[in-house]
């Protein structure tokens, strides 16, 4: 195993993958930014390296500073968490060219998935079912594209090839307004992603967001840990996420699965993976792939009692998977919260000093956070200050669980959006399960 790892992030994740090397004997190292001397893992960790300002171009995306900490402190490998430079392939590549182990797939992956044109059309290849579409980037000819468009079916969706955070997306309703969506939606490309490459894709109007998580040994062999649901959403974030999705039969779940786990077998896929569809009427849509460990991960961790980071280090040391898809049970039903420092209303971000924080706790109760009392959250990172998972035998007992823990939570100083959680946990058509990606918001504006 890894003698020492540096953990390349910050808040919650960063604690997370701490946890798991010290369980596994591994010593870390705390890379930080000025604003985060004091994080609960900074305090923690074997050793903690100063990296840059409080901006996270200064900091966490500075490439050269997270490398030199991994070589004066003598590490052999950096996890790079979620966000800031977990799914860039270039920094992969150097961590790898500077000597290091990178706690992820290969660059070559990562750029492959990075790129949805790219992506869409090895998941084709695979048998994984993808959205009718262009099936490639949209070419620069109005006549074809008005082809394309008719054949798809109206309405339908322009995104962009290199697109991420649900930006630069353009649904067109009918002929009338495709060219001109084409158009602006190339100069949005080029403007955010310096790339002007378009796809086109049906536009699915009730759909709910299912992901399968997978592991890969990088060296053709992979498994699949079941679904989660992750359909409550606001401005394409998500809110809440539950494992298994409500409704998804074990048939449908061993199809997609298998699909997803050829897909990973023929890439020679290394480490954790979500294949992110979108499910409407019986039928799953690939629209992405993320290569990386995600926010939702405890809740596939609950119903399966697979440790994901740890399978994450054990990959990246050689190790292979610890487990065969027979061994895989999906067992009761768990729910996350994501806490956010937020007006519960207004959802503008409330940085500020947590004066007194209580945890929740019972049976089945998980609380993944990096805040304590006098805590300050720092206005320069995400909102999300941690997660709150429950656990149960049946989707009701998760339920009533998060009902009281969210009851019992005590964060006092800053706004936060436990209010919407305790709402949603009263919902009706959320505690019936399955509502779809336009559920939150529509009921955001009826309450308005
Ligand atoms: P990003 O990488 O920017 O998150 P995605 O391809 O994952 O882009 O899409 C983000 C979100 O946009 C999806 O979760 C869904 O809400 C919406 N979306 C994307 N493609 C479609 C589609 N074909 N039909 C309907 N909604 C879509």
């Amino acid at each position: 195993m890894f003698n020492k790892v540096v953990i390349a992030n910050r808040g919650e994740i960063a604690l997370r993958i701490l946890r798991a090397c010290k369980e596994l004997g591994i010593q870390t190292v705390a890379v930080y930014s000025t604003a985060d001397r004091d994080l609960l893992h900074v305090r923690l960790a074997d050793e903690a390296v100063c990296i840059g300002e409080a901006s996270a171009s200064e900091s966490y995306l500075n490439i050269p500073a997270i490398i030199s900490a991994a070589e004066i402190t003598d590490a052999n490998a950096i996890h790079p968490g979620y966000g800031f430079l977990a799914e860039n392939a270039d920094f992969a590549e150097r961590v790898e060219n500077s000597g290091f182990v990178f706690i992820g797939p290969r660059a070559e992956t990562i750029r492959l998935m990075g790129d949805k044109v790219s992506a869409i059309a090895a998941m084709k290849q695979a048998g994984v079912p993808c959205v009718p579409g262009s099936d490639g980037p949209l070419p620069d000819d109005d006549s074809e594209n008005l082809r394309i468009a008719k054949e798809i079916g109206y309405p339908v969706i322009i995104k962009a090839s290199g697109g991420g955070g649900g930006k630069g997306m353009r649904v067109v309703h009918s002929e009338a307004a495709l060219i001109n969506a084409i158009s602006m939606a190339k100069n949005e490309a080029e403007m955010n992603f310096k790339n002007s490459t378009v796809y086109m894709e049906k536009f699915l109007e009730t759909p709910r967001h299912i992901e399968i998580q997978v592991l890969g040994d990088g060296e053709g062999k992979a498994i699949h840990l079941g679904e989660r649901d992750c359909s409550m959403q606001r401005r394409h974030q998500k809110v809440l996420e539950e494992a298994p999705a409500p409704g998804i039969t074990e048939k449908q779940r061993h199809q997609v699965g298998k699909r997803c786990v050829r897909a990973c077998e023929e890439m020679r896929y290394r480490g954790a993976g979500t294949f992110e569809f979108l499910y409407q009427e019986g039928h799953f849509y690939f629209i992405e792939m993320n290569t990386r460990i995600q926010v939702e991960h405890p809740v596939t961790e609950l119903v399966t009692g697979v440790d994901l980071i740890r399978e994450q280090l054990r990959i990246a040391a050689g190790f292979g998977l610890s487990r065969k898809q027979s061994e895989i049970r999906l067992k009761g039903h768990a729910i996350e919260c994501r806490i956010n420092a937020e007006d519960p209303v207004k959802f503008t971000p409330s940085p500020g000093t947590i004066q007194m924080y209580h945890p929740p706790g019972g049976p089945g109760i998980r609380m993944d956070t990096h805040i304590y009392s006098s805590y300050k959250v720092p206005p320069n990172y995400d909102s999300m200050i941690g997660k709150l998972i429950s656990y149960g035998s049946t989707r009701e007992i998760a339920l009533a669980r998060m009902r009281n823990a969210l009851d019992e939570i005590i964060i006092d100083g800053i706004k936060t959006n436990i209010a919407l959680h305790q709402r949603l946990m009263h919902d009706g058509y959320f505690n019936e399960g399955g509502t779809n990606i336009h559920y939150l918001e529509k009921k955001l504006a009826q309450e308005d």
